[in-house]
């Protein structure tokens, strides 16, 4: 993402009055840039005092710019105000992180699975001591509420306490032998150097989901977090090393995103990638890893179904369409993308759903009550406008919100759509932001086929009351993840991954962790001599 891009919300905006009428409640109060630089202002001083405002890349143990000093600006997306400088790192700062991750392994590899167990448990033990400023931070980059941001701190912080008590469990296996006089055994064994790249929209837990499983393996990690929200990652590595996980095993690059990630690719050196972030940038990495026929792990883009049957209890479906949809202004990739909903319930549910979307608070991440903070930059917020706009010009009826919100920079109005259709970009591509679009259907056959009628793979919800039919319906779902009757079901302890285009592998879980292990057949022959 072009630091242009992510630049183009300015005062001006936030000053000037929306042409639009103003039909949802706004935040407390509508924000002022004196307030939000006060805020703002009083959040980094406190962030100063606590040691985890970092601004520089981490190599080998130690702090470091650039080596040409250049440098990008992280903003608040809320406000648009700079909130520090940090590296632009590339090529040469990567090369330089690869060799400290490479020279950390060989003495990570080789402790014991129960003392780096206990690394770990004190990286998590910092995490959690630290939930409010971590909480602030990504608020601060992210714009997302603090109360989702808070939740965010120990969800990720969830993956590193699971890495830790796993990392004492990871068994191999003795295999019965064929031969007499031989002895058959599975080792599992660290991959090596893995190269970690992560998306703006979950700061720490989408570095969390990776480092921890990796560290636990006996993996080391050179980790490049997105430019938008550098700070987070910095904040958590600046926490490991206060843990005493020693140098070199954790590494955190930034900067020219293409540049980076070139140099993990060429490297033979690193032997896997991890990536989690949009399904185009994941196809280069995969095309990428080929040269040095790398182990390679995507978590990509979404395109989930919400799908509410006539039997389902109509306040289960409001709540957990709200949450699956709504959460993070709607920029997670399990975010419901559309809202299926069968004939005979759809007028009841539109109504209720619309009355619930309405009562969204939009405002700064930081004000009491508020649900919906603003989208992560300019582009995004033109990305819904335009899917938006393409609906309508194909026959979809805006039920409720439609348009930037009067809060101005890039907050959007919480948006329901109703009447589309399959062929709208609102159903074919992920909106990334706070808009449900209603699609009616009619049978449970339809559901499923319109469901599945996409390359995407990742999540998917269901709302009903039988029994039969939800486990129908799951069985028949070309997802990874299935919801019934609940939006929100990520959690460290279940595997998280997607299938077709949303991903290879699955993160969290005890099943994550095989995505950082080799396995090693040993036969050991000659067992009848003295
Ligand atoms: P993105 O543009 O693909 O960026 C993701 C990461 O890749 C960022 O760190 C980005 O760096 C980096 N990047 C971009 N171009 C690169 C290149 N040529 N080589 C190496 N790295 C490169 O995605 P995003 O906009 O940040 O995130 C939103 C997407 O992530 C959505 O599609 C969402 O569904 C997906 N996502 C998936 C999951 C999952 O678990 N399946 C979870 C969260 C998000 P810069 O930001 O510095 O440019």
């Amino acid at each position: 993402m072009s630091t242009l891009m992510r630049a183009t919300g300015t005062f001006t905006k936030l000053l000037s009055p929306s042409s639009h009428s103003f039909s949802l409640r706004p935040s407390a109060s509508l924000l002022t840039r004196h307030q939000m630089s006060t805020e703002v202002e009083n959040v980094i001083t406190r962030l100063k005092n606590s040691g985890l405002l970092r601004s520089q890349g981490l190599i080998a143990g130690k702090w470091v710019d650039a080596h040409d000093r250049k440098t990008i600006k992280v903003c608040n997306p809320a406000t648009g105000e700079v909130i520090v400088d940090v590296p632009c790192m590339g090529q040469k700062e990567t090369n330089d992180a690869i060799s400290s991750a490479f020279e950390a392994f060989y003495s990570w590899s080789k402790l014991t699975a129960t003392e780096r167990s206990k690394y770990l448990r004190k990286w998590y033990d910092l995490l959690i001591a630290h939930k409010e400023d971590l909480g602030q931070l990504i608020t601060l980059e992210q714009g997302k509420p603090l109360k989702e941001s808070l939740g965010e701190v120990s969800y990720g912080a969830g993956f590193i306490e699971f890495s830790a008590e796993e990392a004492k469990r990871i068994y191999g296996d003795i295999i019965p032998a064929t031969l007499p006089d031989r002895r058959l055994f599975v080792l599992k064994q660290p991959v090596g150097v893995v190269g970690a790249i992560t998306p703006w929209n979950f700061p720490l837990a989408m570095i969390t989901r990776k480092v921890g499983p990796a560290l636990a393996c006996g993996c080391t990690v050179v980790i490049k977090p997105s430019e938008l929200t550098p700070l987070t990652a910095l904040a958590a590595a600046e926490l490991s090393l206060q843990a005493g996980i020693p140098p070199g095993v954790v590494n955190v690059v930034m900067g020219n995103a293409a540049d980076i990630g070139d140099a993990i690719l060429a490297s033979t050196q690193v032997r896997k990638i991890t990536f989690t972030g949009s399904t185009a940038v994941g196809k280069k990495l995969m095309a990428g890893a080929a040269g040095t026929v790398k182990r390679v792990s995507l978590e990509l883009g979404g395109n989930a179904p919400c799908i509410v049957f006539d039997d389902a209890d109509l306040d289960v479906a409001v709540k957990g369409a709200l949450a699956a949809k709504f959460r993070n202004s709607g920029q997670t990739c399990v975010c419901a993308n559309r809202v299926l909903v069968q004939e005979g319930i759809y007028e009841k549910f539109a109504n209720a759903f619309s009355k619930a979307v309405q009562n969204l608070q939009v405002g700064d991440g930081f004000t009491e009550g508020v649900a919906q903070g603003p989208l992560i930059n300019e582009a995004a917020v033109q990305k819904v406008e335009s899917f938006i706009k393409d609906a309508i010009s194909k026959g979809a009826k805006v039920l409720l919100g439609g348009k930037r919100h009067s809060l101005g920079m890039t907050f959007y109005e919480p948006t329901v759509i109703g009447d589309v259709k399959s062929e709208m970009l609102l159903s074919r591509e992920e909106v990334f932001g706070p808009v449900a679009p209603l699609l009616l259907f009619k049978t449970e056959e339809e559901a499923i086929r319109l469901a599945n009628d996409t390359n995407a793979g990742l999540a998917a919800y269901i709302f009903t009351n039988s029994i039969q039919r939800s486990w129908r319906v799951s069985e028949a779902l070309e997802y990874g993840l299935v919801g019934i009757n609940e939006g929100i079901i990520s959690t460290e302890v279940a595997p998280f991954g997607g299938v077709k285009q949303s991903g290879l592998g699955r993160e969290g879980s005890k099943y994550g962790l095989d995505e950082y292990l080799e396995m090693k057949y040993v036969c050991l022959g000659n067992m009848n001599s003295n």
